[in-house]
C-alpha cells in the first residue's frame, strides 16, 4: 500500500478557496434574486461559471496538496469534465435557491442532487490520475464522503435561500455561512481522499503524458482566483449601483406622491381642492347608499373677505384664508372632509346623525369663523353664510348636492350674512327668478319703469330737514316694486348698473332742482354710487354734464360711496374723489365702520361726511361695543372735520343717544320712511310744522 502525504499550505490555501467560491456563491444569490428580465439568466450562468470553477479549484488544490511516493498526474480530458460537472452543479444549485420558495420535498431532492453532483466531481477528479492498479475505496468512508457531500450540499442550499435577499447583515452572515460551507466542502473533500487506497506498485498513467503538477497548480490558483475576484466585484459594484437605483426609485416614487398631492390640495391652505372633494362626495354617496345614514354638504362663502383683501392685500387676505382653513378643519371631526373650492369658498362633508345635526355644526363654525383674529399684525374678523344640503334627499348626485348646497348659500347671504340656511327646493325656482329678472331689467329703463324714492335726513334729534337720499326702486310690471337689494347685485354684475346710474343721477338732480325752485334752497341731494359706477372712466364727466343739464349747484348734490368701494384701489380712489370734490360735490362714506379705513387714507380722502353703519345704530344700547363704536367715529369725524350721519335710526333711544354722542344727522324710519317725490315734500312740511309747534309748546311752557 502506497502512504500519501499532504503539502499543509496547499491544504489551508483549498480551505481558503473553498471559503471564498461559497461566499462568492452566496453574494451571487443575492444578486440573482433581486434582479429581473434577462439579467436573471445572465447572473445565473455567470455566477454558476465562477462557483462551479472555485469548488472545482479548491477540489484540484486539495489535489495537489496530496503527493505519493511515485510521480503524479492528471488526464486533461477528465479533469475538464469534472470542471464541467462543477459548474452544472453550480448552476442547478444557484436556480434551486433563487426559486420564490424551497419547500421541504425539494430541499431534500437539491441535497441529493448536488451531493451526488460533488461526489461526481471528486471522484472523476482522483480518476483523471489514471492509477493502475485502480484506487480502491474504503467503503465506510466512501459512504461517509457521499453523506458528507449531500448534507453539506443540503445545508448549503439552505444557507443560500435563506440569506438571498440583501439586507442589514447579511453580510455578516454570508460571511459566516461561506465559512460553514467552506469547511464542509473541504471535510468531503479529504474524507473522500482518506477513503481512497492505493496498492503498492501502483503508478500513475496520466503522469507520462498529463499536465505537470507546478504548472497545473499556478494555472489553477492564478485562474481560480481571478474568476471569483471578478464575479465578487461585478456583484458588489452590481449591489451598489442597484441600491443607487432603487434610491432614485425611492425618491422619484416620493416626487410622485407629492405631485399627486399637488394635484389634489389646494397650494395656499393644503386643504383638499374641487377635483379631490368630488371624490370624496361621490364616496360619500356610495357609503351611504351601501350601509344607510346621513351626510351634511355645508357650502362655506366668507362675508367681508373682499373687504380685507382691498384694505390690506392679497399678502394679508392670504394669511387670512389660511387661519379660517385651519380653524375650520379645528371645528370638524378627523373623517370629515374640508375643502377649499374657491377664493373664500369651503365646502365640508360630515357625516351626521340627522339632517338637524348639521345646523349644530354650521352654529359652531360660525362661532369659530366669526372670532376676530391678528394676522400680520392687523385685527381682521371676518362671518361666512353657509348653504346645507342633506344626503339622501337634496340631490342624488355630487353636482345636485354642490349646486343646491351653494343655492341655500345665497339665501344665507341674501338673509342678512353670518348665518346658514338648509336648502329647499324652492331655491331653484330662485335660480331661474334670478334669469328671468335680468332679462327683465335689461328691458326697465327703456320702459321707464325705474323709480326714486327720498328719505330725509334730518338736523339731530329731530330738524330741520336737511336734505334727502335717493334711493332706487323698481315698479316691476307683475312683481310690483322690487327693494334695490334685488337687483342691485345683479346690475353691478350685468355692467347695466352705469346707464341705470347715469338714469338716478339725472332723475335726482332734476328733483333736486325742483325742490329748488320751489324753496328749499338749503337741501342735498345724495346718490349712491355702487362699485361699479365709482370705477367707470366717464363717472366725473357724466357728474359735471348732467349738474350742467339742470344747472344745479355742486354743493346740492352729495354722492355716497361705501367705504370698502373707497378703499378697494386706494390711489384711483384718491383721484377720482379729488376731481368730483374739486368739482363742488359733497363726498359721503356710506356704511362706514364695516370696512377697514386706514386712519392715514382717510385723511387724505377728501369727503365730507361719515355715515354709520346701520349695523352699528340697531345695536346700539348704553354700554354696548357698538356704542363705543360710534363714539370712536364721531371722533374721529370731529377731528378730521367731517359731518356724522346716523342712518337706521328706528327708536327715539336711539335718536337721544346718537344725539347725545355728537352726530350731526339723523336719517332713518323713526324720523321719515323712503318715499316718493311728492310725499316727501309734504312730509318734510308736516315734520318742520311739528318742530315749530313742540317748539312753540316748550316756549310756552316754559
Ligand atoms: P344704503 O345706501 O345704506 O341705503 C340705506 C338703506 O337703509 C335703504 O334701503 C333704506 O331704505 C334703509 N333704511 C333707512 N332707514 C332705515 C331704518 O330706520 N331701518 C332700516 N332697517 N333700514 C333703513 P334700500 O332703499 O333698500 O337700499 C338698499 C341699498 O341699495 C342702499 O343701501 C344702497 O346701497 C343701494 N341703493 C339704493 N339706491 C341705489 C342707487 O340708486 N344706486 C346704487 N348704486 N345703489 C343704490
Ligand atoms: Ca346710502
Ligand atoms: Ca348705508
Amino acid at each position: 500500500m502506497l502512504v500519501g502525504s499532504y503539502d499543509s499550505s496547499l491544504v489551508v490555501f483549498s480551505f481558503l478557496v473553498a471559503v471564498l467560491a461559497s461566499y462568492t456563491a452566496l453574494d451571487l444569490t443575492g444578486r440573482i434574486a433581486t434582479a429581473s428580465g434577462r439579467a436573471v439568466h445572465w447572473w445565473l450562468v455567470g455566477g454558476a461559471g465562477a462557483m462551479g470553477t472555485g469548488i472545482w479549484s479548491m477540489h484540484f488544490i486539495g489535489m495537489l496538496a496530496f503527493s505519493l511516493p511515485i510521480p503524479l498526474g492528471y488526464d486533461p480530458l477528465i479533469t475538464g469534465l469534472s470542471l464541467l460537472i462543477a459548474i452544472a452543479l453550480s448552476a442547478f444549485a444557484l436556480w434551486t435557491v433563487c426559486q420564490k420558495t424551497l419547500p421541504w420535498d425539494r430541499l431534500v431532492l437539491g441535497a441529493l442532487v448536488m451531493g451526488a453532483g460533488v461526489a461526481c466531481m471528486h471522484y472523476s477528479g482522483m480518476a483523471a490520475m489514471r492509477m493502475t492498479p485502480g484506487i480502491t475505496y474504503d467503503p465506510a468512508l466512501f459512504g461517509a464522503s457521499v453523506l458528507i457531500a449531500v448534507i453539506a450540499s443540503g445545508a448549503a442550499l439552505w444557507i443560500a435561500f435563506q440569506l438571498r435577499r440583501d439586507g442589514e447583515h447579511t453580510r455578516k452572515l454570508r460571511m459566516g455561512a461561506a465559512v460553514v460551507m467552506g469547511a464542509a466542502i473541504v471535510g468531503m473533500h479529504y474524507t473522500g481522499m482518506f477513503a481512497a487506497q492505493f496498492p503498492a506498485g501502483s503508478f500513475c498513467g496520466a503522469a507520462l503524458h498529463g499536465v505537470s503538477n507546478v504548472w497545473l497548480a499556478f494555472v489553477i490558483i492564478v485562474a481560480t482566483i481571478a474568476v471569483l475576484s471578478i464575479a465578487l466585484i461585478v456583484s458588489i459594484l452590481d449591489l451598489r449601483f442597484e441600491s443607487r437605483t432603487s434610491v432614485l426609485a425611492v425618491s422619484l416614487a416620493q416626487a410622485n406622491q407629492e405631485l399627486t398631492h399637488l394635484a389634489l390640495h389646494d397650494n395656499l391652505t393644503k386643504l383638499p381642492n374641487r377635483v379631490l372633494l368630488e371624490d370624496r362626495l361621490s364616496q360619500a354617496i356610495k357609503t351611504i347608499d351601501r350601509e344607510g345614514g346621513t351626510f351634511a354638504l355645508m357650502f362655506i362663502d366668507l362675508d367681508g373677505f373682499k373687504a380685507v383683501n382691498d384694505a390690506y392685500g392679497h399678502r394679508i387676505g392670504d394669511l387670512l384664508l389660511v387661519d379660517v382653513a385651519q380653524r375650520i378643519r379645528g371645528s370638524v371631526r378627523g373623517q370629515d372632509t374640508v375643502a377649499r373650492v374657491g377664493g373664500d369658498e369651503f365646502v365640508l362633508i360630515a357625516q351626521i346623525r340627522s339632517p338637524s345635526d348639521a345646523a349644530g355644526l354650521a352654529e359652531q363654525m360660525l362661532h369659530e369663523i366669526e372670532k376676530p383674529v391678528q394676522v400680520g399684525g392687523h385685527d381682521v374678523r371676518v362671518s361666512a353664510s353657509i348653504g346645507i344640503s342633506v344626503y339622501p334627499g337634496d340631490g342624488a348626485n355630487e353636482h345636485e348636492l354642490l349646486s343646491n348646497a351653494d343655492a341655500a348659500m345665497y339665501y344665507a347671504k341674501a338673509s342678512g350674512r353670518n348665518t346658514f340656511c338648509y336648502f329647499e327646493t324652492s331655491m331653484h325656482q330662485n335660480v331661474h327668478n334670478q334669469l328671468q329678472l335680468q332679462q327683465d331689467l335689461r328691458k326697465a329703463l327703456v320702459r321707464r319703469e325705474f323709480v326714486l324714492h327720498y328719505q330725509p335726513k334730518f338736523r339731530a334729534p329731530d330738524g330741520p330737514v336737511l336734505g334727502a337720499e335717493a334711493l332706487l326702486r323698481w315698479q316691476h310690471p307683475s312683481r310690483g316694486l322690487v327693494p334695490p337689494n334685488d337687483f342691485i347685485p345683479l346690475a353691478e354684475k350685468t355692467g347695466l348698473i352705469v346707464p341705470i346710474g347715469e338714469w338716478v343721477l339725472n332723475e335726482a338732480c332734476r328733483q333736486m332742482k325742483k325742490w329748488l325752485d320751489e324753496g328749499h334752497a338749503d337741501w342735498t341731494v345724495a346718490v349712491n354710487l355702487s362699485p361699479a359706477q365709482f370705477a367707470h372712466s366717464g363717472l366725473v364727466d357724466t357728474v359735471g354734464t348732467t349738474l350742467m343739464r339742470h344747472d344745479l349747484k355742486p354743493h346740492h348734490l352729495t354722492l355716497e360711496i361705501t367705504e370698502s368701494t373707497a378703499m378697494r384701489d386706494v390711489e384711483t380712489s384718491l383721484a377720482t374723489l379729488g376731481e368730483l370734490s374739486a368739482m363742488g360735490v359733497n363726498i359721503s362714506i356710506d356704511d362706514f365702520g364695516t370696512g377697514y379705513s386706514s386712519l392715514l387714507y382717510l385723511k387724505r380722502l377728501p369727503a365730507t361726511e361719515l355715515k354709520i353703519d346701520r349695523g352699528f345704530v340697531s345695536e346700539l344700547a348704553h354700554d354696548s361695543e357698538d356704542a363705543a363704536i360710534v363714539s370712536a367715529i364721531v371722533g374721529l369725524g370731529q377731528t378730521l372735520n367731517l359731518k356724522i350721519v346716523a342712518e337706521g335710526v328706528e327708536t327715539q333711544e336711539q335718536q337721544e343717544f346718537l344725539t347725545a354722542l355728537g352726530c350731526d344727522s339723523l336719517q332713518g324710519f323713526l324720523l321719515g320712511k323712503p318715499v316718493s317725490a311728492e310725499r316727501f315734500v309734504s312730509m318734510a312740511g308736516a315734520a318742520e310744522s311739528e318742530k315749530a309747534r313742540t317748539a312753540g309748546d316748550v316756549t310756552q311752557s316754559s
